[in-house]
């Protein structure tokens, strides 16, 4: 390893300032400095975010999606996919055995599918937060202002929205029907509105140069996010993008370690395509800066509909089989699973004064 990278990690993990250049440099290091930067970051995440890590229970309540983001499996012209929507029922009842399994959050997320109107999610919502005692985070794309206020006054307490890429010119050409400063304004109304925050990005995209992954960085760290969401890019067969390489487990894995280092106090999960590339994926993301597992709840003659990318792992656990993987899980790597909420970690003020000056880094 470089005296050089050395230098930089012990600088991130001190909070001091970085460049572009640096970060570019440390995504694309030797193992070595990688594994110097993966323990930087288990040690700010042991400082910053403790031993607990933080279950979320993924309801993927429908498969429907009106857009074509050209890397995604649910994109509507993907005629093939058998299309399902749960019933309201349904899905309050996956919410309530989340609940009597022990998670204190379900996410419910979705294709951008209008055939549910925010009122009957509105009213989900209110099902849910009656029976059973969790937060709600919502993962549905794009909605009006007044949408969101509805389903946050029903009682949504998160919401997750990856921008993606930093990048307004990688966005446009992988996402023929949205616009990128259109996604970026959805962030701070979601914000206004109360929600604690989630985005993200995904790493490996084609076109995507270490460059802009280091800016992908500073954009996260910049807009105060409660929550941040990062995972490799799988090609799936049936998209426009079926024939480019994806994201490694190993590029991920660096950016992941320094997310944690540039946002100790975020919660970051170890995400689901981590665990497609490889088993012991969430093993490697709790150890690289991840507090956060999000196993999926969603009844099994749906899970193998949604299908994002290829490669989804555990789709035949059912609810109480999976909750028991997730603990061993934990356990080997020596941690808990919490027993909280594990709501937002940055003070009032912090998430009262996002940072509007953001608005692209190219
Ligand atoms: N429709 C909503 C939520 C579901 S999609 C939305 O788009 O916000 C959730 C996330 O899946 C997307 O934000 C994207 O980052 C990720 N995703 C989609 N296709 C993927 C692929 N091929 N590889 C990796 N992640 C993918
Ligand atoms: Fe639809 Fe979300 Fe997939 Fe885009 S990423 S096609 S909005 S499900």
């Amino acid at each position: 390893m470089s005296a050089h990278l050395r230098e930089t990690i012990a600088d991130l993990e001190a909070g001091g300032e970085v460049t572009r250049d640096g970060l570019a440099r440390l995504l694309c290091a030797d193992e070595s400095t990688a594994q110097a930067l993966y323990s930087a970051a288990d040690r700010v995440r042991k400082r910053w975010a403790g031993e607990e890590v933080h279950l979320r229970a993924l309801l993927e309540f429908s498969n429907h999606c009106r857009r074509n983001c050209r890397y995604c499996g649910l994109r509507g012209d993907h005629e093939a996919l058998s299309r399902y929507r749960m019933r309201p029922d349904e899905i309050v009842r996956a919410a309530v055995e989340a609940g009597e399994l022990g998670y204190r959050t379900v996410v419910l997320q979705s294709g951008e599918d209008t055939w549910w109107t925010s009122e009957m999610l509105a009213e989900v919502v209110r099902q849910i937060k009656s029976q059973t005692p969790v937060a709600v985070t919502l993962s549905i794309g794009e909605r009006s202002e007044e949408e969101y206020r509805a389903l946050r006054e029903a009682g949504a307490d998160r919401f997750l929205l990856r921008i993606e890429t930093s990048s307004p010119t990688l966005y446009q050409e992988l996402h023929p029907d949205s616009d990128w400063s259109e996604r970026r304004a959805r962030l701070e109304v979601l914000r206004r509105l109360g929600y604690q925050v989630g985005s993200g990005v995904m790493i490996g995209l084609p076109g995507q140069s270490p460059e802009m992954l280091a800016d992908d960085l500073l954009f996260l760290r910049d807009l105060n996010l409660d929550m941040i969401g990062v995972g490799p890019f799988i090609p799936h067969p049936n998209t426009p993008l079926a024939g480019e390489q994806g994201g490694t487990l190993q590029l991920a894995l660096r950016f992941l370690a320094c997310l944690r280092l540039l946002c100790p106090q975020a919660l970051i999960p170890a995400t689901t395509a981590l665990a497609a590339l490889d088993p012991d994926g969430w093993e490697r993301g709790l150890c690289a800066g991840a507090d956060v597992l999000m196993p999926n709840l969603t009844p099994s003659e749906y899970k193998e509909k949604y299908a994002l990318y290829p490669g989804k792992v555990w789709n035949d656990l059912d609810a109480t089989a999976f909750r028991r993987q997730v603990g061993t899980i934990v356990e080997r790597v020596g941690r808990r699973v919490s027993s909280g909420y594990g709501h937002t970690r940055l003070s009032a003020a912090q998430c009262a004064a996002p940072n509007l000056t953001t608005t692209s880094a190219s």
